[in-house]
């Protein structure tokens, strides 16, 4: 299989089809017609091999997660995805390998109806990156720079698993055999918070999603809204599976740190509270109130009303400590 019949045979099957593609794959370039008046959201995002997941990750969690991390991203801006772009490169052509690599990516795709529309095939070692792109109407986006002193501190789920789940695939963390499985999906499939981040639009005053743990995100919205915080440590939502394997200490530090989440962070006047609250109810996502922002330009924490120190720090390319 040479590469155009490999583009014809994975990536031009697909269900979605949506009106406001004029013309999708197969063309130079695809074109797409929005609606009148409304914001079109851009983002991009590469995962590459052993950096973003593990080698030995299903080629179905790897188009999964490449989507799913896309979606994330116009999620926290309160965006409704609507088209792909997929550059990939490969080692090498393995045909069971793109099924199952294409299932994850248009499993998510169907889902939230959004077409992939064009990309590009390239051979060498294992990366993808993905362009999403989704709507919103005019000014209303959500971003980081808008949190004021005073603002409730919200996210969605729980924090903490995806990190675990790598620290068990790593050999440093041991989980009972039971729930190997649940944490893993946790991982390898992450639920982009699409349908929590548009009910949040109208009432959060911003919005992040969380891929490189709590601390370094929530640092990103204090500092794009020159604003400090404090979360109340009791209050983070942690899994009792995490609570059990890593006990208290631990599991907090690992919620404050951990990346790949991908839930929500955001935050909301206390006049907006119950708006947004009314708002989630039909997405069915749990969402914890940590915190609260303030007018201090830092991040303190607390336990019992106590102020407690953290050594903690999110995921950083180049970092020292990290590649
Ligand atoms: P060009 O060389 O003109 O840039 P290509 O030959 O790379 O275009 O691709 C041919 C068509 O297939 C284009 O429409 C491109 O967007 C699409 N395409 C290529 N690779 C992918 C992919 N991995 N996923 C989706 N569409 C793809
Ligand atoms: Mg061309």
């Amino acid at each position: 299989m040479k590469e155009f019949e490999l583009i014809k045979h994975f990536f031009t099957k697909q269900s979605v089809n949506r009106k406001d593609v004029v013309l999708g794959i197969g063309d130079d370039c695809a074109v797409i017609s929005p609606i009148e008046n409304q914001n079109i959201v851009v983002t991009t995002d590469t995962l590459v091999a052993g950096v973003h997941f593990p080698f030995d990750t299903s080629p179905r969690a790897i188009g999964h997660k490449a989507v799913a991390v896309n979606l994330s991203d116009l999620a926290a801006m309160g965006a409704k995805p609507s088209w792909l772009s997929l550059a990939i490169t490969l080692p090498d052509i393995d045909e069971t390998w793109l099924t199952e690599f294409c299932q994850g990516v248009f499993d998510l795709c169907e889902f939230y109806n959004v077409q992939l529309i064009g990309g590009d095939t390239t051979q060498g070692p294992l990366s993808i990156t993905i362009t999403a792109q989704g709507l919103t109407p005019e000014d209303g986006y959500l971003s980081r720079s808008g949190a004021k002193s005073g603002d409730w501190l919200y996210v969605t789920g729980e924090l903490g698993d995806a990190a675990l789940a790598l620290q068990h695939i790593t050999g440093r963390v041991d989980i009972d055999a039971n729930f190997v499985d649940a944490i893993k999906e946790k991982l390898d499939y992450p639920k982009p918070r699409v349908l929590a981040g548009q009910a949040i639009r109208e009432y959060a005053s911003s919005a992040i999603d969380l891929s490189d743990g709590l601390i370094a995100d929530l640092g990103h919205i204090c500092q794009a809204s020159n604003v400090g915080a404090n979360i109340v440590l009791d209050d983070l939502p942690i899994s009792d599976i995490m609570l059990e394997t890593l006990g208290k200490t631990v599991a907090i530090d690992t919620a404050l740190t951990g990346g790949d989440d991908y839930e929500l962070l955001f935050t909301v006047a206390e006049d907006n509270k119950v708006g947004m609250e009314t708002a989630l109810i039909n997405t069915g996502v749990a969402i914890t109130c940590i915190g609260q922002l303030n007018g201090s330009a830092k991040i303190t924490t607390t336990i019992d009303n106590k102020p407690v120190s953290i050594n903690a720090q999110g995921f950083e390319h180049f970092s020292k400590d990290d590649h």
